[in-house]
């Protein structure tokens, strides 16, 4: 990175830097994120972060998992955040790295606030989140002006596992043009209930992006009435985002990544990839 024409902050010693690792492709990385990652004396990183931006960070680099392990629930996030200020204050530079953006759905802001109180110097990276990166790589663009005016990003579950019920489903249905849910795979069904009963209609197209930006990228192009069904049965592996909106129809003409694969037609009803 010597050959950039600016120069990049100084990650000083005993500070934390929040940084997002994007959806899984490692190029989706900020050069910022990848400042941080080579100088980092610690990386304590999530599950979602692909191994090819883990690799990023040089080999004399600890490397503290923060995710779920074989099963077992992931550490709390009071330990998470009480780890942070604790290797800061060892004097080591940490990265922490969450994979997308650190705070959309990351928690981030929990763990800013830990750091914050306890008078630790850190800073914000951005990472391209779930939404921006998996529609990208579907060839859906997230807004187009004869489709839509608004986006919103919403989560399928809340901290306790449960469909949000203090979401106002009917505004969502009628109002809100695109949504895109995050962790909504185990939850679809209740969802797309959910928005069928206040009024969104059965045809509305829907896409389901699994492992966004990885190798293994599947998309599967349906309906809000048959998602549901349709991705159980084409068993679809999370993590996924679900996308609901009339811009998914612009995937038949933009999937610049199927194009490049020789994969299936633009315009199938079902493309596996
Ligand atoms: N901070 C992350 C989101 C964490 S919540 C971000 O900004 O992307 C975890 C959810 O993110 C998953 O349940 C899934 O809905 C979504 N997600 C993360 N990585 C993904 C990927 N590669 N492909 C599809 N969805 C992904």
């Amino acid at each position: 990175m010597d050959s950039l024409p600016f120069d990049m902050p100084r990650f000083e010693p005993g500070a934390v830097w929040l940084v997002g690792a994007g959806p899984g492709d490692p190029g989706l990385l900020s050069l910022l994120g990848l400042h941080a990652l080579r100088q980092a004396d610690v990386v304590v990183y999530d599950a979602l972060v692909s191994e090819a931006v883990l690799e990023l960070a040089p080999p004399g680099c600890e490397r503290i998992y923060a995710g779920k392990r074989g099963g077992r629930p992931s550490p709390s996030q009071p330990d998470i955040s009480k780890r942070l200020v604790e290797l800061a204050r060892e004097g080591l530079r940490v990265c922490r790295l969450k994979g997308g953006d650190p705070c959309m759905f990351g928690r981030g802001g929990e763990e800013a606030l830990a750091l914050a109180e306890a008078n630790v110097p850190f800073r914000m990276v951005p990472g391209i989140t779930a939404a921006v990166g998996g529609l990208a790589y579907a060839g859906i663009p997230m807004t187009h002006r004869d489709a839509n005016t608004a986006v919103s990003f919403i989560t399928g579950h809340t901290a306790g596992g449960a469909v949000p019920e203090k979401l106002d489903w009917e505004a969502l249905a009628r109002g809100a043009q695109v949504l895109v849910f995050y962790m909504a795979l185990k939850h679809l069904e209740q969802i797309s209930e959910r928005l069928l009963a206040a009024g969104r209609e059965a045809d509305t197209p829907v896409a389901i992006v699994s492992k966004a930006t990885t190798p293994e990228q599947r998309v599967l192009v349906t309906t809000l009435g048959r998602c549901a069904a349709e991705a159980r049965a084409a068993a679809i592996e999370p993590p996924a985002i679900v996308v609901v909106g009339e811009v998914v129809r612009l995937r038949a003409s933009l999937d610049w990544l199927g194009a490049s694969e020789g994969s299936a037609p633009p315009g199938e009803p079902h493309e596996p990839g």
